[in-house]
């Protein structure tokens, strides 16, 4: 079967505090802001740690893997998604990081809970930016 396609390279808007997660995914990185004081990541990027409320410490390269959480395919997107559906809208839960929203690409008939994903390599800075794709290991 056909593998599900990925998402459009659209032209995301970031918050400051949300740059080097997007920096990030334009070199086929994931990266969470850290809390040393928690030893945790902070998610969804911000300044300051949602738990102590301290400035958060730094940045952290996680491994690219991590499971699928749960998902749903898309069969009719809106705006720039409307011509590429059926695709998959994927909660993953990363190795050592948070659960976050992504598009998963792989045939259908493989798509399952739990199942091992890793990011892929958009390397394509000139056009513009996507969320985190991930697909089957
Ligand atoms: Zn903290």
């Amino acid at each position: 079967m056909t593998p599900t396609p990925p998402w459009p390279v659209t032209e995301p808007t970031p918050q400051p505090e949300e740059e080097p997660f997007y920096d990030g995914l334009l070199v086929g990185e994931l990266r969470v802001p850290w809390c040393d004081n928690c030893d945790e990541h902070v998610w969804r990027p911000k300044s300051h740690c949602t738990v102590c409320y301290r400035a958060v410490s730094g940045w952290r390269t996680l491994s690219g893997m991590g499971e699928v959480y749960s998902y749903c395919v898309i069969h009719r997107g809106v705006e720039a998604f409307a011509a590429i559906g059926p695709y998959v809208l994927a909660w993953v839960s990363l190795d050592g990081g948070p659960t976050i929203l992504g598009n998963v690409i792989a045939p259908q008939d493989d798509l399952r809970i739990g199942m091992r994903v890793r990011i892929v390599e958009p390397r394509d800075p000139e056009r513009g930016q996507r969320g985190p794709v991930f697909t089957g290991c």
